[in-house]
């Protein structure tokens, strides 16, 4: 599915070239030439992107750019003139995320937009990477660098809370020891490889039941370790 880009702009020329050359470049697009439309095509459908003039009339861009800031996270690209200078800073403190001065080329507009769409991803991977992870009593967050068994806390040193939860993130997904020398230790080559059988064990005291008989963090012989959710 492509991302669907909402261009906001009463002037039909700039309006029809700009989605002209966001269709070439493979997104859907939806037009509205005042606020009010925005606003209403708004309220039925989030697009992925909104590209919108400063100079709108009734309801101006920067008010169209606060209304949609308290509504959603949507990234804003204004387009602005080189005399709204003072309008284009108060739209980035706003919450706009780029601006694009006319006359601009529509291609570079296009890179604008993939630009902010690209940032966008990296932001949400990297929230997904810092989402706590639980699995049945065991609850591990990356944000406090904490774990819990049963609400209980279970005190970890870096690097034991590092393998943990990247085995924990990747359930039943087999990590050589090279693998986790070098995710966690940063492939350090003076780091004895039997370092990561000693993390192992203390994580085994830590969290297993049965440190002997492990049910969370198993060894794959002759291959690594996996975490059993
Ligand atoms: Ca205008």
């Amino acid at each position: 599915m492509s991302e669907l880009i909402m261009v906001v702009e009463d002037e039909p020329s700039i309006a029809e070239v700009v989605s002209l050359y966001m269709k070439r470049a493979g997104f859907q697009v939806v037009t509205a030439k005042d606020g009010g439309e925005a606003m209403a095509y708004f309220e039925k459908q989030i697009p992925d992107l909104v590209i919108l003039d400063l100079m709108l009339p009734e309801i101006d861009g920067l008010s169209l750019t606060r209304w949609l800031r308290d509504r959603s996270e949507v990234p804003i690209i204004m387009l602005t003139a080189r005399r709204e200078e003072i309008d284009r800073i108060a739209g980035l403190e706003m919450g706009a995320d780029d601006y694009v001065v006319k006359p601009f080329s529509p291609q570079e507009l296009v890179s604008r937009v993939r630009a902010v769409l690209r940032r966008l991803k990296r932001e949400l991977a990297a929230a997904e990477n810092e989402r706590p992870v639980t699995h049945g009593s065991l609850t591990i967050d990356p944000r406090s660098r904490s774990v819990s068994i049963d609400g209980k806390a279970i005190l970890l040193t870096a690097k034991e809370f590092d393998v943990l939860y990247l085995l924990a993130l990747h359930p039943r997904q087999v990590y050589t020891r090279e693998q986790l020398l070098e995710r966690i230790w940063g492939g350090a080559e003076y780091i004895d490889p039997g370092t990561v059988t000693v993390h192992i064990r203390r994580l085994r005291e830590k969290i297993e039941p049965d440190p002997a008989t492990p049910s969370r963090l198993l060894t794959v012989w002759g291959v690594g370790y996996k975490f059993e959710p």
